[in-house]
Formats: C-alpha cells, sequence, structure tokens
C-alpha cells in the first residue's frame, strides 16, 4: 500500500475530534497520488458525507467545470478539504476542529509534495496565507512559500451565490494555467 494509502487507512479511523459522532463518512481526499497541483478546500458538505468523495455535490459539478477549463481533470489534481468530517448543518468548522484535523492535511502535503497549492475560498486560503488574507482581494494571486506556490480562488459555492464573480475566476483559473505550465513538469503531459 502507497504511503498516502496508509494515511487514509488511518484517517478513516480518526475520532480525535467532536465531528467524528456526526459524520457518514470520512472525507480524506481524490486523485493523483503524486499530483503537482493540490485544491484545498474547507471541508465537506452533505453530498461529500453521504459519498465520502470531496466535492461531489453542486459546487464540485462545477470545480469540474472550471477544471475542465483550462483542461484539467481530477486525475490530473489532487482534491481534499481542511477537515475531512462534515460540520453539522454546514456550520464553519470551529478553530480547535481545524487544529486537530491538520495533522491530516499536513500529511498528506508532505507526501503528495505539490508544487502548486490552490485555496478554495477564504477559510482554506487564510490557512495558508494568514489572518488578514480577503478573497475578494487577495484571489488570483500568487504567494511562494518554502518553494511551493499558493494561490487562492473563490469557492464553487461562493460562485453559485453569485455568478457575478464567474469573470474574475476565468481570468484567475487562467493565470493558474499558466503557472502551472511554467512550473509543473508532469501535469499537462497528456495534452500538450
Ligand atoms: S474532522 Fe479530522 S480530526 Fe476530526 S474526527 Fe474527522 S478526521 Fe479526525
Amino acid at each position: 500500500m502507497s504511503e498516502l494509502g496508509k494515511l487514509e487507512k488511518d484517517c478513516m479511523l480518526c475520532r480525535s475530534c467532536e465531528l467524528c459522532k456526526t459524520r457518514k463518512n470520512v472525507v480524506f481526499g481524490e486523485g493523483k497520488k503524486d499530483a503537482e497541483v493540490l485544491f484545498v478546500g474547507e471541508g465537506p458538505g452533505s453530498s461529500e458525507d453521504e459519498i465520502g468523495l470531496p466535492f461531489v455535490g453542486r459546487a464540485g459539478k462545477l470545480l469540474d467545470t472550471m477544471l475542465e477549463l483550462i483542461d484539467l481533470d481530477r486525475s490530473k489534481i489532487y482534491i481534499t478539504n481542511m477537515v475531512k468530517c462534515r460540520p453539522p448543518e454546514n456550520r464553519d468548522p470551529l478553530p480547535a476542529e481545524k487544529d486537530l484535523c491538520n495533522i491530516w492535511l499536513a500529511e498528506q502535503i508532505r507526501i503528495i509534495n505539490p508544487k502548486i497549492i490552490v485555496c478554495l475560498g477564504r477559510i482554506a486560503a487564510m490557512r495558508f496565507l494568514g489572518k488578514d488574507f480577503k478573497i475578494s482581494r487577495d484571489h488570483g494571486k500568487f504567494y511562494e512559500q518554502d518553494g511551493v506556490l499558493i494561490t487562492a480562488l473563490y469557492h464553487p459555492a461562493a460562485l453559485l451565490r453569485d455568478p457575478r464573480r464567474r469573470p474574475e475566476t476565468f481570468s484567475d483559473l487562467k493565470a493558474l494555467k499558466a503557472e502551472i505550465l511554467r512550473v509543473c513538469n508532469s501535469t499537462y503531459k497528456e495534452v500538450n
């Protein structure tokens, strides 16, 4: 079993925070095990909790469309969330839950070793880029941390709520593709 597979197996048994009591499934993540591009959202919603995979509801369908716009699909990237179990009634994960769950995300990042991390939404962006990060101001910018490029897009759920943000996101996606082509070796191999 791969190192990531072993981590997933351990994560499935995690009962470190209260979210284990209300979850149906742990949503560990999905995609290429050595992806150069890692997408990180906030936490699973009800569809994800039912199925055990990230971004499978309406927001997930929009994420797939966003990926298609830049010739990507889930087989070429890895997608996960900051917390692996659904917060009840779609509330935000609590700081303690995010802190406790960070052990899994940190290990995923260590093992996958991505060149680019794409935060989906404000909460994930603040985890990587600090509390002062403002999604309306800072989306689409690239930051370098320890040799890894980090950027943030509007969360697909936010784009469903406010479609006026979509043109900005389209520009961000085009910039993301340019950065992937610049720093990644294999992500676009099959299509270019
Ligand atoms: S949210 Fe994270 S820390 Fe809490 S039980 Fe689930 S996997 Fe464990």
